[in-house]
């Protein structure tokens, strides 16, 4: 089948015709939905780059898949070669800043490797026959060129709690029947990226599960408009701009990202639609991957928006008229030190990447958790020079309403004048693009997302401390100081 471009795509998305709480109110006709739309317009932006004028371009989203045979987008693609790894990662930092916010996409991609490749190790250990089921299942989504939610935090209750000691045991996700062809869950999954713009979503456990919690250990996939689920639109900060009759103070006026509470009311899944159940060890193992995978990725991603935050504030530093001060000088090279910093560890993890037994590639696990753990830190570094270099504006312009106003409106272009040659209203739509990106609806993924997606930084300081080869760089030091 042939690749989707972005208009086709959103049209796909439309006819699944799902609803959502949003604001206290259920809506359908999500695609229309003020709310909605520019995430939507994100992830067609995944779509459109298949379809790029400039071959360079359309080489990085367009891969041959053994698995269908057939030409690809690369967000559906599991990866063959360290080279695939690369071009991942360098589609996710076209795709940042392309859009300057998140694009949904990468987390069912990351999914996916971890999936192919932990249920290949399941099945050669316990017999089992998830890994063909889920080959023909992803067979199937590379050649509709398909969305898929990659869904594993659940709501976790009382962190201190393991699930099956939970007051309400549905606060991890669990099989609570099983009937002769499938299982019914019941669960929630929170703060999932792009639910809403996709076709399918691939459940995964939460975390490692032990002895006596067979029934939270599932992984499966179903369609986005499956019977039973429901789901609650998350709020950004200012998301309301986005309704308002003016664009100018949404910041991005294109793009946005979203984040959507998704709950299982007694969702039948059926068999073939299942790929793991109960094998303890691969959850843990499913877990592991899938978040190595997915802080590769933000080696991309956040590096893309890291651009756009880069160049705003170059921008209004021109415009303010102090581009050629030394130290805004210095501000901007340290803020692009920090933002290629990110992008070299998405690149050497995946350059230091291997094969796994089911014949997929792993990017380099220790080298992917220091790039996650970077970004747990450098976008915020990023967002406080851009807010240094952009002054306090930032936090205290007028409304777009206000500009039209016949009194006020002569005002604040008067007042708002800066250096020679800069419209007004050009100066405040930077200022709103940093300020999304700071403080706006933009931060949640530029900030709180490098904090908290793919894990807390606690997870990759877990991962360094196993993966660091502490015990060898002891024996090199005993073994140079002949100490026995
Ligand atoms: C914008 C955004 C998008 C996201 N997108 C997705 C998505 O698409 N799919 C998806 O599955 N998930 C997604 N996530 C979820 C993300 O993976 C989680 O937020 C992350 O794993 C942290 O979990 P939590 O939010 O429950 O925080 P918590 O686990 O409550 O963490 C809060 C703090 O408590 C600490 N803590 C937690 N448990 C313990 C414990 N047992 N002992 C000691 N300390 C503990 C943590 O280290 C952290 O410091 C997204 C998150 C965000 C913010
Ligand atoms: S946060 Fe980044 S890696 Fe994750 S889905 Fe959004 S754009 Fe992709």
């Amino acid at each position: 089948m042939a690749l989707k471009n972005g208009r086709e795509y959103q049209q796909s998305i439309a006819d699944l015709a799902l609803e959502a709480h949003i604001m206290g109110r259920k809506e359908a006709a999500l695609t229309d939905h003020g709310l909605v739309r520019p995430s939507l317009a994100a992830v067609a932006v995944t779509y459109d780059g298949a379809h790029a004028e400039d071959p360079a371009t359309r080489a990085l989203f367009r891969v041959n898949s053994p698995l269908c045979g057939e030409e690809v987008n690369r967000f559906t693609h599991l990866h063959q070669s360290t080279d695939d790894l690369v071009k991942k990662v360098t589609m996710q930092r076209y795709c940042g800043h392309t859009t300057g916010c998140c694009f949904q996409r990468c987390v069912g991609m990351d999914a996916a490797n971890a999936v192919y490749s932990t249920t290949f190790d399941c099945d050669a250990d316990c017999g089992t026959d998830y890994h063909a089921r889920f080959k023909a299942y992803w067979a199937g989504i590379q050649q509709n060129d398909l969305v898929v939610d990659g869904a594993m935090t659940d709501p976790k209750g009382d962190r201190g709690r393991r699930p099956r000691d939970q007051k309400d045991p549905d606060l991890f996700l669990r099989v609570v029947e099983r009937k002769r062809d499938g299982v019914v869950v019941c669960g929630a999954k929170l703060h999932q990226t792009g639910m809403l713009n996709a076709h399918e979503m691939l459940v995964m456990p939460t975390m490692g599960m032990r002895e006596g919690e067979e029934d939270w250990a599932i992984c499966f996939a179903v369609p986005t408009n499956t019977a039973g689920i429901r789901y609650i639109y998350g709020r950004q900060a200012s998301d309301t701009r986005k309704l308002e009759s003016r664009s100018l103070d949404v910041g991005n006026p294109l793009y946005g990202g979203q984040e959507v509470m998704t709950v299982f009311d007694h969702v039948f899944v059926p068999r073939e639609r299942i790929f793991l159940d109960g094998e303890l060890p691969y959850s843990g193992r499913l877990v592991e991957r899938f978040a190595a995978y997915h802080r590769q990725s933000y080696g991309g991603c956040k590096v893309g928006v890291g651009d756009v935050l880069i160049g705003a504030a170059a921008l209004i530093a021109r415009m303010n008229g102090v581009a050629r001060a030394s130290h805004i000088k210095d501000k901007l090279v340290e803020m692009i030190h920090l933002n290629e910093t990110l992008f070299a560890c998405g690149i050497a993890c995946s350059t230091l990447g291997h094969a796994t037994p089911a014949g997929n590639y792993e990017i380099d696990m220790l080298l992917a958790n220091v790039c996650k753990l970077n970004v747990t830190r450098f976008p915020y570094e990023l967002a406080r020079l851009a807010t240094d270099v952009a002054g306090g504006l930032l936090g205290t312009m007028p409304s777009a309403h206000d500009l039209e106003d016949p009194v006020a409106g002569p005002y604040i272009k008067k007042y708002l004048a800066s250096a020679e040659g800069t419209d007004p209203v050009d100066r405040i739509k930077v200022l709103r693009l940093i300020e999304n990106l700071v403080a706006g609806a933009g931060a949640v993924a530029y900030l709180i997302e490098s904090m908290h997606g793919a894990g807390p930084p606690m997870a990759q300081r877990i991962m360094i401390g196993r993966q660091g080869g502490l015990e060898e760089k002891i024996r090199r030091v005993k073994a140079m100081l002949n100490i026995p």
